[in-house]
Order: structure tokens, then C-alpha cells, then sequence
């Protein structure tokens, strides 16, 4: 018998009957279950027809679905009558909470079908399909513990709902036309179809409108209206990073952005994240306004996911030249997270020139999930909406309950029971007091829901986090152990539970900032570890960071351990009052600390190429370097010991002249190489063949390919992200694994 697991897109796809139907054609006996985060198989034959049914999961599955991985082991037979699909709610202990799927084909049919009764009704919906997360109050997912709770169903609804043959049997968001909940403009009396049409009007004329979607609100522009959009960017304050575009379809998308049959099987999934495209603006020209994303050459594009969006895009009025590219992005004063009421919209959204609301709560946050691919493979940047809660499985011994904090920003927490690990939906920065009480009240929310009493609380080791001091006080309440976890340490983890993996590694963190154990910042680290311990065993070269804060935006001030004042000056890198302050804070050792942070190496890099000396939101710098290294065709063969020979180099080719695409190109190979040297020397010393890759400075695609390609060469197996973001919005599973190893 064959014991299979298939990881990836086979949630609400209909993956299970798919298999049911493989099974049956291939005389295959056994069970097929839905076990969160994976779909797994129990199947018996004789090895002819395993191998075939092997074969047919792998090169036919369903449309809407992706497998990333399959793994296949062999265990005794067992006396099967037939192949059974296992309902998930029969499943003992483990709960299964349903994120949020987008509409389904079946329900935009209708949507747009005059003759049917949910015609143009912004909540249509069915059981394959609609809010589920953001609307659940407790567990079991019954109507009454719903949003939903508020609306009476009419007789028409009802009887859909309890019809065992009809789409919406136990639909618990089920409503219509004549029953449920409503969209409407606040602060005027327009309604329904008339609200819709009212915000089209503004959309169309160049304004600014917020719109209450699934997960909170988004502020919406025409994407291809320079005007609108700054405006957008001044009110938000939010000068240069980029916002998403959602186009009313694929082929628009098109138009725009460079599509891989991957990348659209991820668009256009169930989950509809915002997946990073490459754009055509460089060689091609655009329609999108080019303050949309500048200095960069990505685009986050996302796909209507709602009835609503789609009814925004569509409505049959009379307006006939409605934009098909919208700017939606996140609802939110800036550091704050996403905007959920109507109360917090008329105070934040002042500027907004109409806010689309509607009446269904909003229960939990959940900002739209962020995926871009490397080697053709998803790299989840922000896994949220569509994504959250499904859980991931680490196969361990201990089963201990424990809720780990995460980090300080792109926050998310992890429950862990039963060697199921939840992550929660995207809470954001939680060096806003705001955001901490959010983030309690998530985290009650989500205990509520899955039934999870701790037994530990984890959360990072640096003394000044806001999230250390929650975690205190969440422990002491519960009274129960506090484990603390050195950061890039957690980041590995999150590598090794992506992977299901337990034997040690080298585990290369490239990070921005996290506190060493050495009261340092660290951020360019190797470690041989498994889920138990971990050694520090290298690191990059340290430097200083000067200045507090601003050395973690201000990439100039890095540069300046690299360059005496004369070159500075001579590369404009600030003006003369700021490069002396700098200098002589570094000089006197006043106001600095020692890093080795990689990601501050690339803000010096960044700086010393005149590519960005001040980063306006977090990344910025590294992710134009890499924008423009990407725009070199050059190859470089360049092995150097350390980073500070790697920036010596560049600075002399700089300053005699050399293209500076290409300088971005042969830092990024030489950092890859410098990299995959060290993992080398570490592979034959301590006899491991086994690297994983982690922190926010993987994200970085070229980088990535660069050191898997040389490390693939050399014989080493990788373990690299894929649906864990390698940023800090996946370190809380991390650190939940350490914590339940601590305590068993
Ligand atoms: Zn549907
Ligand atoms: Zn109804
Ligand atoms: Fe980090």
C-alpha cells in the first residue's frame, strides 16, 4: 500500500473527487482525506496500477490546481472494500478552518445571468466559494456563529440551503437579492445597485473611492490615471511603494505583465493572491501610470476575487469606457493595520472621494496574500488572505499546544496543536500600539476558533520588541513557560517545517535586522542546526551601523564604512554635514552597533551605485539593485573572501566608469558565489549535503538562483521557501516548532 501526501493548490478544487475518479479507473482501493494543508491518499493495488495512478495525479489534475510536492511511502496492506472519500468533519481532533476562496465560475455565471435571482447580488456565493475566515466567529462553521448570524434567510434561500443536491446544501454565507446583507455609500442615502454605480462614476472621473471587500477595505484608483494615483500616494503618504493593480482579466493582464503558465495557475487559483509579474513597461510601454511602481520592474497584479469587484468592473450601466486595471490597495493609515469598520473608514478615508461599504462584519483582518516565483516555483512574499489558516504539517514526536508571537514586523502568529501549525492571517508592523491590540485580539480569535490552549508561548529574543513584552504577558495570564528564539535561528525552521524536514542542515539566514545572541545585529549567518539547536559557525564581515534607525533605511550610511569622505563626496552620497556627522559617529564608536546584516549590504551597494541612497519603505533599495542588475545580460566569474573585497571591487569599477546595471549584476554573482564557497567549505568539514536557504534577502530572485544553481552543481540538496514566506511573516512557525521541542 501506498502512503501519499500531495502538497500544494488542492484545497476547494475539487481535488478529492478527482482522485476518487483516478482511483476507480485504476482498480485502486483505499481512502482519500483532506488533511489541511495536504491532500492525503491511502492506496492499494498491484504495482502496474499504482504506478499508472502515480502517473495520472502527477500530469492530470484538476484545473484550479497546483502540486508542489508529492511524497510517496510504502506501508503494509490493509483490507480495503473500495475507494472512499473521507469527509473531513469526521475527522477526529484535527480542525480544519476554510480560508476564504475567491467566487467561484459556476456563481460569476449567475452573477451575470438576468434570468437568474442572484443576478448582479454583490454577495452571490455557494459552497465552493465566498468568505469563510474573516466571517467565523467559533467553530463549528454554522450560520449562527457566523457574520451571517444578522441576516434571516427568505424562504427561496433556505430551501437552497437545505437541499442536499443543490450547490448552496449548507452554504452558511447563503443570501440574495431579497434576504441578507447590502453594499452602500456611507454619509449618503444611495444603496445597492445604486451605491455600485456611484462608485463606478467616481472610478471612471479620476476619484478615489474605498471599498469594503473580504478581508478589510481597499482604497481603488484608475490604475492608468497619473493624477489619481498621486493623489492616492500623497494622501496615504506613501511616496514610491509600489501599489497592486487588479484587472478586470487575464488577457488585460496580458497586455501589461509577462504571464508563465505558473504564475496564472496562481492568479487565477481559488486563493487569488497578488503575484509579482514582470512588466513589458521597459521594452514595450505601458498603459499603467508609471507612478504605480516605480524604479522597478514588477508589477503585483491580482484578479477580481469577490462578486463585488467583478460587479465594480462590469455593472451593465451606461458608462462604456470603464478602466480595466484598478488600483486596490490595502485599506490603511500607514503602520497601521487594514481598516475593517465603517467607523475607523469615515475617520481614515477623509480623503477618499466615496466609500463603498457594506453590512456583513468583518471578524478577522486578512490583507491579500503577496506570491512571487523564483525559478519558476510560487515564493510566498505575504501569505494572508486565501491562505490563512490552512495549516502546515511537521512531523514530530511532540504534539505539545503552543502559540509563538512571530515578529516585529510583517507580523503573523502560529497555533500548534497535534503537529498541525496554523499561521495566522497578516497583521503587519506591530511597533504600533494599534497593531499590538490587534494582534491580541487576533490571537484570542484564533484560539477561540481552533481550540488551542497553549502550553508555551514563543517569541524572538529581542528585549525591546513590542511582541517580547505581549508574549510576557500572554504567558504569565496563561501561566505557562516563555521560550525565546534567536531570529534567523526561527527563520531556518520555518525552512525546515516547509519541508517537513528533521536531520541537520547548514542554514544560510540573509536577513535585514535581528538581535544576535551576542547583543549584535545579525543578518548574514550560517548555522548547522535541526529543530533542537542550532551553532553559529560563520557569518558575513562585520561593519557598523550608525545612527540608530535611519542606518536601517539609509543605505549611505552603511556605504560610509566602506568609503573614506573624499569618495564619498565625489558619489554625492549625502550632503557634507551628514557624511561628517556619520563619519565621526563611526569614527568615535558614538550611537553604533556591529551587523552583519546582509540586507544593509545591499541598501551599500544600492547607495554606492546611485541606484537608491534612502529607502522610502522597507526593501526599497534591495529590490531596485536587483531591478537593475536584472537589467544587465552580463556574466561575472568573480570569487572574492569577504564582502568588504566585494564592495572595494565595485567601488573602483565604479568610479572608473563601469555601467552601473552591470556593477548590480556582479555584486549579486559575487555575493552568490562567496555564498555558495562558505556552504561548500561547511558541507566537507561537517559532512552535511543538506542547505537551506532562508530570511527576507532570499526573496531576492536573481540571488536565489544564482546560489541554488552553484550549489545544484556541486551535489547539495536545497531546502528553499515556497508557501512560507522567507521574510519575517513566516518565523512564527519557527519559532512554534522550537518551543514545542523545548517543552516535551
Ligand atoms: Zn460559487
Ligand atoms: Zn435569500
Ligand atoms: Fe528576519
Amino acid at each position: 500500500m501506498l502512503n501519499i501526501k500531495i502538497f500544494g493548490i488542492v484545497q476547494g478544487v475539487g481535488f478529492r473527487p478527482f482522485v476518487k475518479n483516478l482511483a476507480d479507473d485504476n482498480k485502486i482501493l483505499g481512502t482519500v482525506a483532506n488533511r489541511g494543508s495536504y491532500v492525503e491518499i491511502f492506496a492499494q493495488g498491484s504495482d502496474f496500477d499504482l504506478k499508472n495512478f502515480l502517473h495520472a495525479l502527477q500530469t492530470k489534475n484538476p484545473p484550479r490546481s497546483a502540486i508542489l510536492k508529492i511524497d510517496v511511502n510504502h506501508l503494509p496492506d490493509k483490507n480495503f472494500p473500495d475507494f472512499q472519500i473521507i469527509e473531513s468533519v469526521h475527522e477526529s481532533g484535527d480542525i480544519f478552518v476554510s480560508p476564504d476562496i475567491s467566487i467561484c465560475d459556476k456563481c460569476a455565471e449567475e452573477l451575470f445571468n438576468p434570468k437568474n435571482r442572484r443576478y448582479l447580488h454583490p454577495f452571490i456565493n455557494c459552497t465552493a466559494c465566498g468568505a469563510r475566515l474573516t466571517i467565523m466567529k467559533n467553530m463549528p462553521y454554522d450560520r449562527e456563529r457566523t457574520s451571517m448570524s444578522d441576516f434571516p434567510m427568505c424562504d427561496a434561500c433556505k430551501a437552497e440551503y437545505f437541499d442536499k443536491n443543490s450547490r448552496r446544501f449548507d452554504a452558511q454565507p447563503i443570501c440574495c437579492n431579497d434576504c441578507g446583507c447590502e453594499v452602500y455609500i456611507l454619509g449618503k442615502n444611495l444603496r445597492g445597485h445604486d451605491a455600485i454605480k456611484f462608485a463606478r462614476k467616481i472610478l471612471v472621473s479620476g476619484g478615489i473611492v474605498a471599498i469594503k471587500g473580504i478581508g478589510g477595505f481597499h482604497l481603488a484608483c484608475d490604475a492608468r490615471n497619473f493624477n489619481a494615483v498621486q493623489r492616492l500616494r500623497n494622501s496615504k503618504i506613501r511616496p514610491t511603494k509600489p501599489f497592486a493593480v487588479m484587472f478586470r482579466n487575464i488577457s488585460a493582464v496580458k497586455r501589461e505583465c509577462f504571464l508563465s503558465d505558473a504564475e496564472k495557475l496562481f492568479l487565477d487559483s481559488p486563493q487569488k493572491p497578488i503575484v509579482l509579474l514582470g512588466t513589458r513597461n521597459w521594452e514595450l510601454g505601458t498603459s499603467i501610470a508609471e507612478n504605480v511602481a516605480p524604479n522597478i520592474n514588477k508589477l503585483g497584479v491580482l484578479l477580481p476575487y469577490t462578486p463585488l469587484h467583478m460587479l465594480i468592473f462590469d455593472f451593465p450601466d451606461e458608462i462604456t469606457d470603464f478602466p480595466d486595471a484598478l488600483i486596490m490597495t490595502s485599506g490603511n493609515p500607514s503602520g497601521v493595520p487594514i481598516t475593517i469598520d465603517d467607523d475607523d473608514a469615515l475617520k481614515n478615508f477623509d480623503y477618499c472621494d466615496a466609500i463603498l461599504s457594506h453590512n456583513r462584519k468583518i471578524l478577522l483582518r486578512a490583507d491579500d496574500s503577496v506570491m512571487d516565483f523564483i525559478e519558476n516555483k510560487p515564493s510566498m512574499v505575504r501569505r494572508s488572505r486565501g491562505f490563512a489558516p490552512l495549516p502546515f504539517f511537521y512531523d514530530s514526536k511532540n504534539k505539545k499546544s503552543v502559540l509563538a508571537i512571530g515578529g516585529e514586523l510583517k507580523n503573523t502568529f502560529c497555533l500548534a496543536k497535534n503537529n498541525l501549525f496554523y499561521i495566522s492571517p497578516y497583521i503587519g508592523d506591530v511597533s504600533d500600539i494599534r497593531t499590538v491590540e490587534v494582534l491580541e485580539k487576533s490571537i484570542k480569535r484564533m484560539e477561540n476558533l481552533l481550540e488551542i490552549n497553549p502550553e508555551a508561548v514563543a517569541c524572538d529574543l529581542h528585549p525591546r520588541y513590542q511582541t517580547t513584552a505581549l508574549a510576557e504577558k500572554i504567558s504569565k495570564e496563561l501561566d505557562v513557560p516563555l521560550i525565546k528564539i534567536q531570529h534567523h535561528y526561527a527563520h531556518i525552521l520555518s525552512c525546515l517545517a516547509e519541508n517537513n524536514h528533521h536531520d541537520e542542515v547548514i542554514g544560510v539566514s540573509f536577513d535585514g535586522t535581528g538581535y544576535g545572541l551576542d547583543g549584535t545585529i545579525w543578518g548574514g549567518e550560517f548555522f548547522i542546526c535541526n529543530e533542537k539547536n542550532f551553532e553559529r559557525v560563520a557569518s558575513i564581515k562585520p561593519f557598523t551601523q550608525a545612527g540608530g534607525d535611519k542606518s536601517a533605511r539609509e543605505g549611505w550610511r552603511i556605504a560610509l564604512n566602506f568609503i573614506n569622505l573624499d569618495v564619498a563626496r565625489e558619489l554625492h552620497l549625502a550632503d557634507e554635514k551628514n557624511l561628517r556627522g556619520v563619519k565621526f559617529l563611526l569614527d568615535k564608536n558614538i550611537n553604533c552597533v556591529r551587523s552583519t546584516s546582509v540586507g544593509r549590504i545591499f541598501d551599500a551597494v544600492s547607495a554606492i551605485l546611485g541606484i537608491c541612497k534612502i529607502s522610502t519603505y522597507e526593501g526599497e533599495a534591495a529590490m531596485r539593485l536587483q531591478a537593475a542588475a536584472e537589467r544587465s545580460d552580463k556574466n561575472f566569474r568573480a570569487e572574492f573572501k569577504d564582502t568588504d573585497e566585494i564592495i572595494e571591487e565595485i567601488l573602483n569599477r565604479r568610479l572608473n566608469g563601469e555601467n552601473i546595471f552591470d556593477l548590480a549584476r556582479f555584486f549579486h554573482e559575487s555575493l552568490a558565489e562567496m555564498t555558495a564557497e562558505i556552504i561548500f567549505g561547511l558541507s566537507e568539514r561537517e559532512k552535511i549535503k543538506t542547505a537551506a536557504l532562508s530570511g527576507g534577502v532570499f526573496q531576492n530572485s536573481l540571488l536565489s538562483s544564482l546560489v541554488m544553481e552553484k550549489l545544484r552543481r556541486r551535489g547539495l540538496k536545497i531546502l528553499r521557501h515556497e508557501l512560507i514566506p522567507p521574510n519575517d511573516g513566516g518565523i512564527c512557525i519557527g519559532q512554534a516548532i522550537f518551543a514545542g521541542e523545548k517543552i516535551s
